[in-house]
């Protein structure tokens, strides 16, 4: 799970352009290809540049990528996926050697823009955790702990990394090495990101031995989370701040919390509204009843009319679910179902038969009888 950040894999900024990220790829590709490269471990860099092209490489990958971090793509729970799913990489953009070669001596000198301030204030990216949620729990709203993996600031050196800052030595603080090249046509002046201390224009006495030098630290953490009343599947709560460290002082991530409700055994949920199918005995649904309904705010009682058949509706006003934003409740639908006996005792089955014996017929039966004698 630990997978590295894509633009940091292909070297790039988060304000790459679309040539940039393809030329990062194509560079990086070549770089580790299994069957050229001679570097450690050039299947895994491999596969990973490969990875994070085919985030990168495509528009609406990138933006949830941006958005949600890993977590867009990854299967938690084995939920599906995210927003649909994206089934996974299986759709890498192959790399075949000749394009490898072909580029190789073309324009792949223009990807990288020169110097990448290492130093950059970075926002840190967005988690997101699923939480599933009972039908009441979504209803009527809930406090659930939460337990998380974050990425905070290392408090041992306050996120730099290192004890005992000096300015550094190679760059004087300015975290860029400028060079003279003098050639027949003049002299020219290059500026590098200064390799000692990584652009910070800082160097350390020691490395911070808590986070490693990285600046930051992994934490497992508890939250209390309010689960507003009203919330659906799919529905999204973003808790500002609680997403991943920022680097260089830059700003968490939000963490996104998105929410799978419980089918109910009884209700069956439309947005607000909520709909209950009622079993109806056949003499209930003859003779007409008063009955007991079940609704999120305890049993009513419903007159139900003689003759209702299976499929008939009646609404009951202001006992769906209460409205996340305008507040007001939605209503109940009750649908009948018209129960057939499947066994009968004797004499239940004589009192039908008695039934049958008597003038039942109403119309649309009369109708279709005359239909079959004149056919
Ligand atoms: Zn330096
Ligand atoms: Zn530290």
């Amino acid at each position: 799970m630990n997978k590295r950040d894509y633009y940091e894999v292909l070297g790039l900024s988060k304000s790459a352009t679309q040539d940039e990220i393809k030329s990062a790829y194509r560079k990086l590709a070549k770089k580790y290809h299994p069957d050229i490269s001679k570097e450690e471990n050039a299947e895994e860099k491999f596969k990973e540049v490969q990875e994070a092209y085919a985030v990168l490489g495509d528009e609406n990958k990138r933006k949830q990528y941006d958005q949600f971090g890993h977590a867009a793509f990854d299967q938690m729970n084995g939920a599906g996926g995210f927003q649909g799913g994206f089934g996974g990489f299986g759709d890498f953009e192959d790399v075949d050697l000749g394009d490898i070669f072909g580029s190789m001596f073309g324009s792949s000198f223009g990807g990288f823009g020169g110097s990448r301030a290492a130093s950059r204030r970075e926002r840190g990216s967005d988690a997101i955790l699923r939480m599933k949620l009972s039908f009441e729990e979504a209803v009527f709203g809930c406090e659930k702990d939460i337990t998380i993996d974050v990425t905070e600031l290392c408090d041992d050196c306050d996120g730099s990394g290192g004890h005992g800052e000096k300015t550094c030595p190679d760059c004087h603080g300015s975290g860029t090495i400028t060079q003279e090249q003098r050639t027949i046509l003049g002299s020219f002046l290059t500026k590098t990101t200064c390799t000692t201390c990584n652009g910070k224009g800082k160097v350390y006495d020691r490395t911070c031995s808590t986070c490693k030098g990285r600046g930051s630290v992994k934490k497992t953490k508890t939250l209390t989370i309010k689960v507003p009343s009203g919330v659906d599947t799919g529905n999204q709560l973003r808790l500002q701040g609680k997403g991943n460290a920022g680097r260089n002082g830059g700003p968490n991530g939000d963490l996104y919390i998105e929410f799978t409700v419980e089918k109910h055994p009884v209700y069956e949920r439309d947005g607000d509204d909520i709909t209950v199918e009622v079993p109806l005995t056949i003499t209930e649904a003859i003779l007409g009843c008063k009955k007991d309904i079940p609704t999120l705010y305890g049993n009513v009682k419903v007159s139900i009319p003689a003759g209702s058949e299976t499929g008939d509706k009646q609404r009951l006003r202001g006992k769906g679910i209460e409205n996340q934003s305008s507040r007001r409740k939605g209503d109940m639908y009750i649908v009948m179902k018209v129960v057939i006996p499947q066994r009968l005792s004797r004499d239940q089955k004589k009192l039908i038969e008695s039934l049958a014996d008597t003038d039942l017929e109403d119309q649309e039966i009369r109708k279709f009888n005359r239909f079959v004698e004149n056919n």
